[in-house]
């Protein structure tokens, strides 16, 4: 029997629908809230394929909760929720001339027509914002979220230069309208760049930088990105406006209001024409300034929209015709590995340099063993690589036809290539392992993690420096960073007097970053910086995270059982509790620094306070920082003005004058309680 012949049974049916369904929810939630996916776009759609023909095929087991049914993903909780009063949509897919014809023969046929006009639209590939106005004045912007409640980016929007703030000519009294946030290509390699020496994760393609750059709680680093807009569409209006009875017409009023429209936008009068539009830009897409993956097509008379109306995520009046993506074929001339921080073991395949869109490509990841299996990839091979949308290319299968026998099947090393340690693996993961601690090569990159900007932000201790404090066994774990000495530094190869004293600053600064920036720079496995954030606010002092249990993790929002595990895992290691007391010991800050917040924002305000003695959780500069931010002052003499003495351990003479004043004395648990007022 083949494959194809085979008939799941209603079992069947059901257990791969509900994979399908929490495989889709799992991506749906790395692209659309990490904006960090992990598979491409293809992979993506085909498995929403799936699971839309086996749903198509059982409706009675579609849910209203499946993936087919809604538009990206629940709105993000750090901003607040704009409910959309007319939905935005998704739209559904045509991949050939078939599926395009398919789609405009049944829409002609439930209208009752021959042909009609169609909008061609280039698709631009950003994030979708909605955006009203108030009397000519923009008043609020939005993300499209789940299609039915987005995201308030009021401020981040306000940001784009081409979004007006205030409207021209004969606008409404209330007005709707849909866009495409884009991140310029131009920008995209030099910004990643810049991203990579800062230490911080490289965004996989300009659309996932595009959302990534609008959802940022601090408008001022939107601010910073070269984002830019093209309307597509009229949402709704109250209040009189320029009467249209199609689409196409609504854009040109749209552009007389100052809104940019994109120039290309063309309308067909049948679909021989659109089929043009659609073949001229396959090619042309790669000399414009933005990414495009498709053309969107849509029904241009309004009458004729509303008749057909929408299905589940999808408008039925419109169908985007996705581009073929950038494949060529090459030859994988090898397939290497190397260690991650966290000790995976990563293939990667060498290829014969080839040009793809303008790029040259030497190398391309191969992700982790199961992947070449399923791929079927061997050495030597002509392999097609893609870069659907991706800047990153993907070796995605192999040209069978062209095989001669001396092609040789590639197996990932028993040993770690850096410390020859055996290698593991997990059953429930697709990588393999290397699991010791000292490994040198996880040393040098969990370093390169550690002191990167988002973590520990140490400057100058990157690149060779790193390298040769481990090869000088100065360094064998994160914590002894802490130990260096000047003396130490000084004996290296290129660190002179000066630069010594810097990596020292640098390293004595450090020990006051947030609690999060120290979780982060663990480098626990799935922990990434926004993960390490919510762990930090929930837990608020490091031994808390580490007697964490498996399910008080797990009960946290976006903590799912697969970074609990890692979590516990990596704090059941006797060794990394021994980094994590040794830095507390050096005084590492291991507690969150809560700044303000709505409750307590100037809490302080006017209040004076002198510190003495040793603090146990805080180092000076922390808690300097956290009355300052709270609107307080600090002062190094106890006088008739002083509000508050702070006493630590060993205090000195300014308890004596501070009690002789009569001036409140409290330890740190009373501080915390007086900037954090009990409900
Ligand atoms: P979509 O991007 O395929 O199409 C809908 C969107 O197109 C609209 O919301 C709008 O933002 C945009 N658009 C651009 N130009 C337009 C124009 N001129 N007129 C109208 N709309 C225009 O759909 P989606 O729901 O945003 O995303 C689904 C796609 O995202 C998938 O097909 C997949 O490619 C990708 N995705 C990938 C992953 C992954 O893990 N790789 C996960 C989720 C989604």
């Amino acid at each position: 029997m083949r494959y194809a012949d085979y008939k799941m049974s209603h079992e069947e049916v059901i257990i791969k629908i509900n994979s399908l369904r929490s495989e889709i929810n799992f991506h749906n939630h790395r692209y659309y809230i990490e904006d960090d996916p992990e598979i491409s776009d293809r992979d993506y759609d085909l498995m929403m394929r799936n699971l839309i023909r086996l749903e198509s095929e059982y409706p009675e087991l579609i849910t209203a909760d499946s993936p087919t049914q809604r538009v990206g993903a629940k709105p993000q909780t750090d901003f607040s929720e704009v409910a959309h009063r007319i939905p935005l949509l998704s739209l559904g897919n045509s991949f050939n001339d078939e599926e395009f014809e398919s789609w405009y023969k049944k829409t002609i046929s439930t209208l009752n027509l021959n042909d009609t006009e169609l909008s061609c639209e280039l698709k631009i590939d950003g994030l979708a914002v909605s955006l009203l106005y108030e009397n000519g004045v923009f008043v609020q912007g939005a993300t499209r979220g789940n299609g039915t409640t987005g995201e308030d980016i009021t401020l981040n929007l306000k940001t784009i230069n081409s979004i007006p703030l205030k409207l021209i000519g004969n606008y409404p009294r209330t007005l709707e309208v849909r866009g495409e946030v884009y991140f310029p290509k131009s920008h995209f390699i030099d910004f990643n760049n810049a991203r990579k020496e800062k230490g911080l994760k490289e965004y996989a393609n300009p659309r996932n930088t595009a959302a990534g750059s609008l959802r940022q709680l601090n408008a001022s680093v939107t601010a910073e990105r070269p984002l830019d807009i093209f309307i597509y569409g009229y949402g709704w209006s109250e209040g009189s406006h320029y009467a249209f009875e199609n689409h196409f017409d609504s854009l040109i009023y749209l552009k007389s209001l100052g809104f940019k429209i994109n120039k290309s936008n063309f309308l067909a009068r049948n679909i021989a024409e659109a089929k043009d539009f659609y073949q001229r830009w396959v090619d042309e897409r790669h000399n414009i300034d933005y990414e495009c993956d498709g053309i969107v097509f849509k029904i241009n008379d309004l009458q004729m929209q509303e008749i057909l109306g929408s299905i589940g995520r999808e408008p039925r009046w419109a169908i985007a015709y996705k581009f073929p993506a950038d494949r060529t074929e090459t030859q994988l001339l090898d397939i290497k590995v190397n260690v991650g921080r966290t000790g995976s073991i990563n293939p990667y395949a060498i290829l014969s340099p080839i040009n793809l869109g303008g790029v040259t490509i030497k190398q391309a990841t191969l992700h982790n063993e199961e992947y070449i299996k399923s791929k079927d990839l061997r050495i030597g091979d002509w392999v097609y690589v893609e870069r659907a949308g991706e800047v990153i290319p993907q070796v995605i299968g192999s040209n069978i036809s062209k095989r001669t026998g001396k092609e040789i099947n590639f197996s990932m090393p028993e040993k770690c290539p850096s410390c020859l340690h055996a290698t593991t693996k997990n059953p429930d993961e697709a990588a393999l392992y290397c699991t010791n601690i000292s490994c040198p090569a996880q040393m040098v990159r969990l370093i390169e993690h550690f002191i990167s900007k988002a973590a520990m932000d140490i400057d100058g201790m990157g690149g060779k420096t790193g390298i040769s404090l481990i090869e000088n066994n100065l360094i064998k774990n994160i914590s002894d960073i802490y130990n260096l000495k000047k003396e130490d530094l000084v004996e290296l190869e290129r660190m002179g007097d000066k630069s010594s004293d810097n990596l020292i600053s640098a390293i004595e600064a450090s020990k006051n970053r947030n609690l999060s920036n120290l979780i982060f720079g663990l480098g626990i496995k799935h922990v990434g910086s926004e993960i390490a954030d919510i762990l930090s606010n929930h837990f608020e002092h490091i031994d808390k995270l580490i007697n964490a249990s498996i399910e008080e993790l797990e009960e946290i929002d976006l903590i799912g059982p697969q970074i609990s595990k890692s979590i516990v895992d990596y704090f059941n290691i006797p060794e990394n509790q021994f980094i994590i007391s040794t830095m507390k010991k050096y005084g590492v800050n291991v507690r969150h620094i809560k700044n303000t917040t709505p409750e307590n924002m100037g809490i302080l305000e006017n209040k004076r306070f002198v510190i003495t003695g040793k603090l146990d959780n805080f180092s000076r500069s922390e808690i300097t920082k956290i009355i300052k931010d709270l609107g307080g002052a600090i002062t190094s003499k106890v006088s008739a003005q002083t509000d508050y003495l702070i006493v630590g351990i060993d205090p000195g003479s300014k308890l004596q004058q501070a009690t002789q004043l009569e001036i409140p004395i409290i330890n740190e648990s009373d501080f915390l309680l007086l900037i954090k007022p009990v409900k």
